[in-house]
């Protein structure tokens, strides 16, 4: 029996999936190469913007004509679209060849519900509400032995008014420090060597634990800095206004944090980030990412950027701009705001015109673009570590790895490099990749 996955979205979705795996591996199911051979195919969607949601419902079409040819073939959708309410009902009605439909709150009862669906009948739909206790028990099954998510905490508490996120992901829930402290070392001790620390907002980890535990991010970054082996420490995504100096501290005084932050300022305009509720101003942010590199000097500052947000001016559109070049970037990912339906910002007035978006999400990856490019030049002829994480997708003469700041880097293709730290001479430089030549054997 074999499963086969059309994972959409973000980490947290790549995370759930591997729960399911977990769990359909110890149901006796394995990992199918393509959709044919697949007994069951499950879709891990996501609902944040539109295009998202288009590419499901496509993915959805595709699939009748699958279930056509092969009855038996089980199909199963879960993630963020499912987990509100109406879109579930519309499902159901929608896509009558759907065997199950359940929201993220159900993940638990996963095997369960499987086995509803396997003792036949009619479609299986499980929605629920609330968000339970945080799940130590889940299995998990991880495909990259070299690199791990691990999630610290579930949900979020901000309520930024363009975002779905809180609606179907639910309040903050945080893991116990001990518990990702012993995951991390389990990982580690199965040769691991970087660990992306995984929350909606990891600013405010621990808060939820309160009064019974105190507890807080830079003590969590603290701890997993001090689990041996594991040689980088990467987490995302920070809340720009819940960025302590006490957690500046953590991550400078902590070797393995690596020197890359992704604090995403979605606007350059004050009336626009009050409007998102965003909880801090302008200069707040570049007072932050000043405070940032004076104690990591060399990091990798990258961000998301909304634009066309109900109501942006030309003039706020250009303060945005204009804040991406004081702060020069070394990424951005920019997104043409999308509505979504019960999130308070749908309901503003003044929504801008398809083109008008377009356009300015043109100009805005145009600017950063030629930012991300005049960032990587200051690394020609520099010497970088880089994890070196295997053979190149397009070009398999080549290896390909990551720098500390997250730099994707190509290098030639020799043996016993992969999973090593390698240090390498950079000799070319893009606007989104580096290639360059090793130095020494790595280590
Ligand atoms: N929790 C993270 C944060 O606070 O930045 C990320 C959450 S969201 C999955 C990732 C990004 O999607 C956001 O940073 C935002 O830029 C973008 N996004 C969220 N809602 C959006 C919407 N309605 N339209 C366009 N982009 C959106
Ligand atoms: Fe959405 Fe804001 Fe929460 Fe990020 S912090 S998930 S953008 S509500």
């Amino acid at each position: 029996m074999k499963y086969f996955f059309h994972i959409f979205g973000c980490q947290m979705n790549e995370a759930d999936a591997e729960v399911l795996a977990g769990f359909l591996v110890n149901m006796g199911y394995s990992e199918a190469t393509t959709e044919a051979e697949a007994d069951i195919i499950l879709l891990i969607t996501c609902c944040v913007r539109e295009h998202a949601e288009s590419r499901v419902y496509g993915k959805l079409g595709e699939l009748a004509r699958l279930k056509q040819e092969k009855p038996a073939l089980i199909i199963g959708i879960s993630g963020c679209m499912p987990q509100q309410d109406d879109v579930a009902k519309s499902l159901r009605a929608k896509f009558p060849y759907l065997d199950l439909i359940f929201g993220t709150h159900n993940l638990p009862d996963f095997p369960r519900l499987l086995e509803e669906v396997q003792a036949g009948g009619s479609q299986v739909l499980a929605v629920l509400d609330e968000a339970g206790e945080v799940r130590e028990d889940l299995p998990r099954l991880r495909q990259d032995g070299l690199k791990a998510w691990v999630t610290i905490m579930y949900g979020c508490n901000n309520y930024c008014t363009y975002c779905i996120v809180p609606y179907v992901r639910g309040r903050e829930r945080s893991r116990s420090l001990d518990a990702i402290v012993a995951e991390v070392r389990a990982l580690a001790e199965h040769g691991c060597r970087e660990v992306t620390l995984l929350g909606q907002n990891v600013n405010s980890y621990g808060r939820d634990l309160a009064p019974l535990v105190r507890v807080d991010f830079a003590d969590l970054l603290t701890a997993i800095g001090k689990v041996p082996g594991v040689a980088r420490v990467r987490f995302m995504t920070s809340h720009p206004r819940d960025f302590s100096d006490k957690l500046i501290a953590a991550a400078a005084n902590t070797p393995a944090v690596c020197e890359h932050f992704h604090l995403p300022v979605q606007s350059g305009s004050n009336a626009v980030l009050a409007r998102m509720n965003r909880g801090y101003t302008r200069e707040a942010y570049l007072a932050l990412v000043q405070r940032l590199r004076s104690r990591v000097p060399h990091a990798a500052i990258t961000t998301d950027i909304i634009v066309g947000f109900p109501g942006e001016t030309e003039q706020d559109f250009a303060d945005t701009l204009a804040l991406v070049r004081e702060v020069g970037f070394d990424s951005v990912f920019a997104f043409a705001y999308s509505a979504r339906s019960g999130t308070p910002a749908a309901d503003y007035a003044e929504h801008l015109q398809k083109p008008e978006k377009s356009m300015r999400l043109k100009q805005l990856i145009e600017t950063a673009n030629a930012i991300a490019l005049e960032r990587n030049q200051k690394l020609a002829n520099q010497v970088v570590e880089v994890l070196v994480e295997g053979p190149s997708k397009t070009n398999p003469d080549r290896l390909t790895g990551r720098t500390r700041t997250n730099k994707l880097v190509h290098i030639n293709n020799e043996p016993d490099l992969v999973g090593k730290l390698l240090d390498v001479r950079i000799t070319k430089v893009q606007t989104f990749s580096l290639l360059g030549e090793r130095v020494g054997v790595g280590r």
